[in-house]
């Protein structure tokens, strides 16, 4: 098992991309500990289905958007298990609309929640890392950072800041041995993208011919690069962007 005796914290861990970002690191043997905002009845599924394969899974709520809430998170896993090895900053929202009619308040709850998270956890789990020397830190970007999609203003911008905090953070913490990258999903089966994918008919063909894999992406197919990049395996990589997008963004037709 790649992480057997790692301790884990993912943000936004009870559906979609962070459940099975939860699933594959227990699977590997790390003992993982997730938030979730308001979902409580699919995060303690997600516990029990976790404790029924013999791993150890805790889940909390809390929003991530708050500075006091993430850092008492942090405080509640090193009570439990002494240290934190590695940090998946997952939980988002999004809140489209175009920008000439995006109210001042889905601005900043998409920047919060993205954005401002991962400060929050990023400096939370910092100096536990710091005395371990041992941290890794994998932050959920999106292809919406580099490519122009109307009427996502806040999130671009949101996914676009993880970027450069991720490369910031990496070259300020990297002499403890701590690495932190990002990850830059396509287009993924959760409830996130369910609006789009309700639309069906020849939009949504047209959606999936632009796919090189001709397929969207699944949640497994993300926390496995999560997985890659939280292991000993990626030890040499920091401040990377790995798009996992079945070559959305490659523009090939
Ligand atoms: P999802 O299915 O909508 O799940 C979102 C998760 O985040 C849920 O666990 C939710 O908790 C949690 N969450 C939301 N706001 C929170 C808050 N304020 N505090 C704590 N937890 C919060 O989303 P997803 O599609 O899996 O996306 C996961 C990440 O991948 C996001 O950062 C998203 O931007 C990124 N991403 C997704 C896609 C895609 O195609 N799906 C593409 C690119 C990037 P509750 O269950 O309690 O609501």
């Amino acid at each position: 098992m790649k992480l057997a005796g790692k301790i884990a914290l993912v943000t936004g861990g009870s559906r979609g991309i962070g459940k099975a970002v939860v699933e594959a690191l227990a699977r590997e043997g790390a003992k993982v500990a997730f938030v979730y905002k308001s979902n409580a009845d699919s995060a303690n599924a997600l516990v029990a289905d976790q404790a029924a394969q013999g791993r150890e899974v805790i889940a909390f709520q809390c929003d991530v958007s708050k500075k006091d809430e993430a850092d008492a998170i942090v405080q509640k896993v090193l009570d439990k298990w002494s240290r934190i090895d590695i940090l998946i900053n997952n939980a988002g929202i999004i809140k489209d609309g175009l920008l000439a009619a995006m109210t001042a308040e889905n601005w900043q709850a998409v920047i919060d929640t993205n954005l401002t998270s991962v400060f929050n956890f990023a400096q939370a789990v910092m100096r536990p890392m710091m005395s371990q020397r041992y941290g890794r830190i994998v932050n959920m970007s999106s292809v919406a950072a580099e490519y122009g999609n109307q009427g996502q203003v806040n999130y671009a911008a949101s996914k676009g800041g993880i970027q450069g905090l991720t490369r910031c953070l990496a070259t300020e913490i990297g002499r403890r041995n701590i690495t932190v990258n990002a990850i830059a999903p396509g287009f993924i089966e959760t409830d996130m993208t369910e609006t789009v994918r309700s639309m069906g008919g020849e939009k949504f063909k047209e959606v999936v011919a632009g796919i090189s894999l001709r397929r969207l992406g699944k949640p497994e197919d993300i926390a496995n690069a999560a997985l890659f990049l939280a292991s000993d395996d990626a030890a040499y990589i920091t401040g990377h962007v790995l798009t996992v997008d079945g070559g959305l963004t490659l523009g090939g037709i």
